[in-house]
């Protein structure tokens, strides 16, 4: 089921003053699509997803789930929260503490014209979908945190929805536990295959769950792209920096070669080539080179026949060995490069160390 967002607009009045909490935003889901909507507290990321729950009314645009308007601004549209056949998952689960497993689940089915035996096998089908089936008749409170969010997920789902919502549906649960979930999540939405907004602050759980990311920043969207395309190729500085750790470096573009696409910016550490993901750069710009602290290496790339670019001199000032790789800073004059080195090299902090970088590792973005 495609689900389509134009042009939302929403705004709070809190204490006389006006917040624009959501400014004109456009995107889509495609079906089965997992889109997640990721950004910094106040970006306006639950505005949205509660617009397009019926949770709030917009001021501005219009939201269509699969051939259905259920939000239309100019035309007076609003379909309430119950008529837009939605599943919602959020941060807490609100589990019912009195009833057993399956009866929370079932729950979900009051209202619908069925009798007891089928709501209870509906309700028996989710919890197999989320593997709790064996636990459908203990009381609800004897679960963990994962348990418990299981079954909130297969009471969002119960009732055959066409559209899954979630707002930092993990966010509650211990650390290793977040991760294990995120993976079980994925798989459940695999196999439900119904079209899901996700929306987290957390950069690993988008990068794990979407299809697609939507970053967000005051009410805007900042760029969107596949998890590893945003990751590796971000257009902004905000996309770089929120998505992963990475190291940028001030410079201004010296020159642009249009047949390779590549760029060369002089920084404090020298010339730097790089690419421009954008390609919107020309000599003169401001910029800003971004490198992962994964794609800095103590080994030359190999010998490729062209003059070699992009190495950089300075002392190691810590190492941390941090399992697969150790985790180094290295100081070159004025600046500070994070790196994630291969544990082989001799990384005794005070020693002298060049590190390189891949001419595609190094995104060229526009100063903001
Ligand atoms: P978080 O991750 O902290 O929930 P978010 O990205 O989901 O952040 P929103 O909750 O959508 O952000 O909030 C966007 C902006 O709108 C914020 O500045 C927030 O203070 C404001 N806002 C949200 N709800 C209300 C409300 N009911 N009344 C007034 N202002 C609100």
């Amino acid at each position: 089921m495609m689900i389509r967002v134009e042009g939302l607009t929403k705004t709070f009045t809190a204490h006389n003053e006006i917040v624009t909490a959501v400014d004109g935003i456009d995107f889509e889901v495609g079906p089965g699509e997992v889109v997640t909507l990721l950004g910094p507290s106040g970006c306006g990321k639950t505005t949205t997803l509660r617009c397009v729950a019926g949770l709030e009314r917009a001021q501005g645009g219009r939201i269509t789930i699969g051939d259905r308007t259920v939000v239309d601004v100019e035309a007076g549209t609003f379909v309430p929260p119950h008529r837009r056949n939605l599943g919602m998952v959020f941060q807490s689960y609100a589990i019912w503490p009195h009833m057993t497993v399956i009866e929370n689940v079932a729950y979900a089915l009051e209202g619908q014209r069925m009798n007891k035996a089928e709501r209870k096998r509906l309700a028996m089908e989710a919890l197999e979908t989320v593997q709790l089936a064996h636990l459908a008749e203990r009381p609800a409170p004897r679960l963990s945190g994962g348990q418990q969010q299981r079954v909130a997920i297969a009471r969002a789902m119960v009732g055959r929805p066409q559209v899954l919502l979630f707002d930092e549906p993990l966010s509650n649960l211990d650390a290793r536990l977040r991760v294990e979930m995120r993976s079980e999540l994925r798989r459940i939405q695999r196999q439900i295959g119904l079209s899901s907004i996700y929306v987290t602050h957390d950069q690993a759980e988008a990068l794990a769950m979407s299809d697609w990311i939507v970053v967000m920043k005051d009410g805007r969207i900042v760029e969107r792209g596949r998890p590893l395309d945003i990751y590796r190729y971000p257009r902004h500085v905000f996309t770089a920096q929120f998505l992963g750790t990475t190291n940028l470096i001030a410079g201004t573009v010296a020159d642009v070669d249009a047949a390779s696409g590549r760029l060369g910016v002089t920084t404090p550490l020298g010339r730097i080539v790089g690419i421009d993901p954008s390609r919107t750069l020309a000599a003169g710009a401001k910029v800003r080179v971004s490198i992962r602290p994964e794609d800095l290496s103590t080994q030359p790339p190999l010998d490729t026949g062209a003059a070699p670019v992009n190495a950089f001199d300075g002392t190691l000032t810590f190492a941390i060995f941090a399992g697969v790789a150790v985790e180094a800073e290295l100081r070159c004059g004025e600046i500070k490069l994070q790196c994630l080195l291969n544990r082989e090299a001799d990384l005794t902090p005070g020693r002298a160390i060049t590190v390189h970088a891949k001419p595609d590792a190094c995104l060229v973005l526009p100063e903001e």
